[in-house]
């Protein structure tokens, strides 16, 4: 049996993700979405169930896997997560098709879901993998600069297109009457943004630096001479050059 072979590998705070776009690999011609038209709009966790795979894979890659193949129908998301690693499967400025809600589609509500948001899936009932998950999102939101505000379940876009009024947590926990998705994180739904929002601090205290300052010079010459001064005692000083 073929595995797939990522293009890129890359590390989200801690997880590894494996990126093979369906965008660049698509020999099954499946249907999929398109590049996002609409402004960014957030993240949208899933869960869906662990499947039995191979010593030598892991559940993510054979998601994705299935999904190239054509075996996934009209359902394409952005990552799907377990408890080893992390799959990308469509490029973050694209649209992807996992919001809705079977024979309830429609314009406004779930669809914005599809069009504007990140999607993650989560496989099975693992705390490791809702850590992965975390830990990505936390990632995704210091790179989207759009924060935990933006944070829906899937149950979350059924009810809007059910035209349940709420705050996106009322939303995202209330029950939606189908598949009341991420099945096994929404239950504890405020646990798991709070991780995220651990998760996302420790990213931005680590984005922080204290620089300490010794000199400050109008000419360049001046300020290369004091480098070389005080680099005899701290090797790794180094000039910036800044307006004032
Ligand atoms: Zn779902």
């Amino acid at each position: 049996m073929a595995y797939l072979v990522p293009d890129r590998i890359y590390n989200a705070n801690g997880v590894t993700v494996k990126e093979y776009l369906l965008t660049k690999h698509n020999p099954n011609k499946i249907a999929l979405p398109s590049k996002r038209v609409l402004p960014f709009g957030g993240y949208t966790v899933h869960n869906t169930d662990k499947i039995k795979v191979s010593a030598q894979t892991t559940m993510a890659e054979q998601y994705v896997r299935a999904t190239y193949n054509g075996n996934m129908n009209d359902v394409s998301v952005h990552f799907y997560v377990d408890e080893v690693e992390a799959w990308q499967e469509l490029p973050l400025d694209w649209q992807s098709w996992h919001a809705g809600q079977k024979g309830k589609a429609d314009a406004n509500g779930s669809h914005i879901g599809n069009q504007a948001t990140i999607s993650i899936e989560v496989i099975g009932n693992s705390a490791k993998a809702e850590d992965n998950a975390a830990r990505l999102i936390a990632w995704l939101m210091q790179t989207y600069k759009v924060g935990t505000d933006k944070l829906f379940t899937h149950n979350y876009w059924c009810n809007v297109r059910n035209g349940k009024k709420g705050t996106v947590d009322e939303l995202n926990k209330l029950p939606d009457g189908y598949k009341g998705c991420p099945v096994y994180i929404r239950p504890h739904w405020d646990e798991f943004k709070a991780k995220v929002s651990g998760y996302l601090s420790e990213q931005e205290e680590k984005n922080v630096l204290y620089r300490v300052q010794v000199g400050a010079f109008r000419s360049k010459e001046n300020a290369e001479l004091y480098l070389a001064r005080v680099k005899k005692e701290f090797p790794e000083a180094y000039i910036v050059k800044t307006e004032e």
